[in-house]
């Protein structure tokens, strides 16, 4: 049986971080003098914070802008995806701008990165239930509110993908609820490997707090340049 994945997009696959900050620039607000680096939206007043997604509203195909983390990385989930018939899902509470709807905006982005024909659900309620609805059998997430809402309402395991700074605090208290954390998009990868392995073998028997979340080994390298999936699909007369 395929393994079931949902992917959240912000955070995980797309940097949001880096382009609200060069919205912020471009809707002139200020970021926080002598920190540019490390500035995020919280020490913005809610003001500001309204006039930079004003700015992100009006500008047609904002969500197309956004530079991929991990490119080589999204290339392997395609290519994983295709070799293991995982079933992938980008899921997604993006706000509408000018332009193309949201979920074409992704689509179109997701391709662009090497991942073909995604399924791009732009959907603002809750991540459980959506997770529950869809039989998800993993989420990968940058959220932990949405990790802890992934299993508490569905049987759907959650990694935790934290970028920055780990708070050992937060990690604690996400592994001890059974939820997988990881650092980077290629060790989220390897973690879904390994669970593809063990869903194969023990489908129905996995504890949900146990043994599912290890460090697994890497796997073997694959090739970073997707193939011609079109070409191919036609030329197999499929
Ligand atoms: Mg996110």
């Amino acid at each position: 049986m395929s393994l079931r994945v949902g992917i959240d997009l912000d955070g995980v696959v797309a940097n949001f971080k880096s382009a609200f900050e060069t919205a912020a620039s471009e809707a002139g607000v200020p970021l926080p003098a002598g920190d540019a680096e490390r500035a995020s939206v919280d020490p913005l007043s809610s003001r500001d914070v309204k006039r930079i997604w004003d700015f992100v509203k009006r500008t047609p195909n904002w969500w197309v802008r956004l530079a991929p983390y991990e490119p080589a990385q999204i290339i392997r989930l395609y290519e994983t995806a295709r070799r293991l018939r995982w079933e992938v899902v980008f899921m997604t509470r993006r706000p509408s701008t000018a332009g193309d709807p949201v979920q074409f905006q992704s689509q179109w982005w997701l391709e662009q990165q090497g991942f073909f024909y995604p399924a791009v659900l732009t959907v603002p309620g809750s991540r459980g239930e959506l997770a529950n609805a869809l039989r998800l059998d993993v989420v990968v997430d940058d959220q932990i509110h949405n990790c802890v809402d992934v299993i508490s309402a569905s049987t759907a395991k959650a990694v935790l993908l934290h970028r920055e700074a780990r708070d050992p605090a937060v990690d604690e208290h996400a592994v001890s609820r059974g939820i997988g954390v990881v650092g980077s998009l290629e060790e989220a990868l390897d973690v879904l490997h390994h669970l593809h392995g063990a869903l194969r073998e023990r489908r129905g028997r996995l504890q949900r707090l146990a043994d599912w979340f290890v460090t697994p080994p890497k796997v073997e390298a694959l090739p970073t340049v997707p193939d011609r999936d079109r070409v191919t699909l036609r030329d197999d007369g499929q």
